[in-house]
């Protein structure tokens, strides 16, 4: 994996160019994907975190940019509205930590809930062949209405 993607950034004709003048500042090292939505909170005094900083990655599916950038979205419009009321302090932004549970809360902690329920891989297969159906009906207009 390394080999190959020192390969793509040594001769890629879509990417080479780009590290012409750079140089390797440390090892390769692997990273997790972020999935941390219920633990901590996502604003304090003057600050608010977005996308993976806010442990905002699917679960399930691994997938952040979705939610990142709707969380950039929600973060935008409650810079806009602190910005009118000049107010920055924990308690106003405490707003923000309750949009992002409203827009992400049920689907973040449902996947969380799938991953562990593979854990139980018997379990899962069983649960899955049963609901699939069902779980298609009600997931295809959440999809249509999300972006993410
Ligand atoms: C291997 C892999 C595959 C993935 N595949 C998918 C996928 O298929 N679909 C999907 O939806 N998601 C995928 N994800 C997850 C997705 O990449 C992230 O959830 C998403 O990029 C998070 O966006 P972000 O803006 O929050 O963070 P990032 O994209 O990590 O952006 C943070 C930026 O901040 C910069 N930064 C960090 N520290 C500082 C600093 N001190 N000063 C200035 N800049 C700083 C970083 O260089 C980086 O550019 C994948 C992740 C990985 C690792």
């Amino acid at each position: 994996m390394i080999d190959e993607v020192a390969k793509i950034i040594q001769t890629h004709p879509k990417v080479a160019y780009k590290f012409k003048n750079a140089s390797q500042v440390g090892n390769w090292r692997g990273w997790g994907i972020p999935y941390h939505f219920g633990v901590q909170k996502k604003s304090g005094n003057r600050f608010m975190l977005v996308g993976d900083a806010a442990g905002l990655a699917n679960a399930f599916y691994k997938e952040g940019v979705g939610t990142g950038m709707m969380s950039g979205i929600i973060c935008a419009k409650q810079i806009a509205n602190c910005l009118g009321k000049d107010r920055f302090t924990v308690n106003f932004l405490e707003t923000y930590d309750i949009s992002l549970k409203k827009e992400f809360g049920k689907l973040l902690s449902f996947s969380e809930f799938v991953l562990k329920l593979t854990r139980k891989r018997s379990l899962f297969i069983f649960l899955a062949r049963i609901l699939k159906k069902k779980f298609e009906k009600r997931i295809k207009p959440l999809m249509l209405r999300r972006s993410y």
